[in-house]
């Protein structure tokens, strides 16, 4: 199979979710709305883009998967297939068989701003969508939507799906993508099929995680949580070699090995940097929790984090400014605690 066609299947560990859809397709009681819920790094965009294909295909194989050549799987795969949608941070745009599920030519029917503080997915978004989905499909065939991330819908943008929810034009598909079931409001996953993704057996997810990158252990995998495309992810970014600096980083400043300000200097450049190493570090004082170590002062620099981590997100924030207090603090914690 081509690294393309790929693409257009859902992945091995997914069988039981397949073949539950592939039934009820048989049995013509396809749900209209599913809720694809699980952690992050499990194959729930993998997932959506093979059941969209699948619905668009103009001849998929006996167990219901797309061909990946025909005419719909082309378009599909360019982002160009006009019933295929996707509503998105970005918008309204055109859904691709592409790892992003979106494609840099695809189509694009509305599009925030581009200077817009905006990271929820807009009202204005759904109402490009409802238009389009006034006229009937234009290829004739099934429409599909996908919705992720489900978590970023507004109120408004919520309640503007429900009658399209309850009452979907014929052969209209939606596909909401979330981490958990409770991140969508009530009203949205009361109507909606569940379908859960959680993390393959470790040996089936190592298998695949070294068909990819020969050097993946288990060590990483458990680090990912057992999330074969988060461990792959992070092996494509060189994820493991800034895990250990910034493992180091934090180690030295709470050993008192490194000033502080001398650290934020070197790290705090990048806001972006800065988010990814705030994010780690939450996770790293989480576990900490959850292996018992905890006190007031994690809790209350695990606060100071995530303000940290909003700020940084929201307003003009000095990343370097940020992260220097926060080290201070953390040296001050670390002082007062073995087990930091
Ligand atoms: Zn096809």
């Amino acid at each position: 199979m081509s690294g393309d066609q790929a693409l257009f299947q859902p992945l091995p560990w997914q069988q039981a979710q397949w073949t539950q859809i592939d039934q009820a397709r048989r049995r013509q009681q396809l749900t209209h709305a599913w809720l694809l819920a699980g952690p992050e790094g499990v194959g729930k965009r993998s997932f959506a883009r093979a059941l969209a294909a699948s619905l668009l295909c103009g001849q998929p194989d006996a167990e219901g998967r797309a061909c990946g050549v025909c005419r719909g799987c082309r378009m599909l795969a360019s982002g160009g297939h006009p019933d295929a949608h996707l509503l998105g941070l970005d918008g309204h745009l055109g859904l691709a068989a592409s790892e992003e599920l979106q494609a840099e030519d695809g189509l694009s029917f509305w599009t925030p701003k581009k200077d817009s503080a905006r990271r929820d997915i807009a009202v204005d978004a759904v109402r490009s969508l409802l238009e389009k989905l006034t006229v009937s499909a234009h290829l004739g065939g099934a429409r599909v939507i996908v919705i992720h991330p489900a978590s970023e819908m507004s109120e408004a943008t919520a309640n503007s799906l429900l009658k399209t929810i309850e009452e979907p034009p014929a052969n209209t598909y939606l596909l909401f993508l979330a981490e958990f079931p409770q991140a969508l409001k009530q009203t949205i996953r009361s109507r909606c099929q569940l379908l859960r993704f959680a993390p393959p057996p470790p040996v089936a997810a190592l298998d695949w995680l070294r068909a990819r990158h020969p050097a993946a252990d288990a060590a990483l995998l458990a680090e990912a949580g057992g999330a074969p495309l988060k461990a792959a992810r992070w092996l494509e970014q060189d994820e493991p070699a800034r895990r250990q600096r910034w493992h180091r980083l934090l180690g030295e400043v709470g050993g008192r090995r490194l000033d502080p300000l001398q650290a934020a200097a070197e790290f705090g450049r990048d806001k972006r940097e800065v988010g990814a190493l705030c994010r780690y570090w939450q996770e790293q004082l989480l576990a900490q929790l959850r292996g018992g170590h905890w006190s007031q002062r994690h809790e209350q620099f695990l606060a100071l984090l995530l303000e940290g981590l909003r700020r940084l997100e929201d307003t003009n924030a000095q990343p370097q400014l940020l992260l220097e207090s926060l080290l201070l603090r953390w040296r001050m914690l670390a002082g007062t605690s073995a087990s930091a």
